[in-house]
């Protein structure tokens, strides 16, 4: 999936009008600290990447499942540190919200992986 350009400019406009809000809320009330500011702008990030990532994945776990034939009961995108991917013993797929800033390549790369983990859970020969 890519971008088009009025979505993109969409997004570019969301963001300056964050910016422009953090901007107001730390001249208004003095009390909100810096740090407090870069936590909210870092979680409104976080935010966005979840929002985009998941519909993305959801697309290409939906073209590869297919190709190999499994059935995933779930899918998740999260904080999962210092793991792209998972899969639960219950047959969900997670993914790690960050996930989505790889090259699409790598991220297929990941989503496969995760997909093939229903079929052999551990990293063995046979995976
Ligand atoms: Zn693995």
């Amino acid at each position: 999936m890519s971008w088009s350009k009025s979505q993109l400019q969409k997004s570019a406009r969301s963001a300056h009008a964050e910016i422009r809000k953090s901007r107001g809320a730390t001249r208004g009330a003095s009390k909100i600290s810096r740090a407090a500011v870069t936590q909210g702008g870092r979680d409104h990030m976080i935010r966005w990447y979840l929002e985009r990532a998941r519909p993305w994945l959801a697309q290409r776990v939906e073209r590869y499942r297919r190709r190999i034939g499994v059935e995933p009961t779930g899918l998740s995108v999260q904080e999962l540190g210092y793991r792209s991917g998972s899969c639960s013993k219950a047959g969900c797929l997670n993914f790690h919200w960050r996930t989505i800033l790889l090259p699409p390549g790598l991220i297929e790369y990941v989503v496969v992986h995760a997909l093939v983990h229903l079929i052999e859970p551990h990293h063995t020969p046979a995976f």
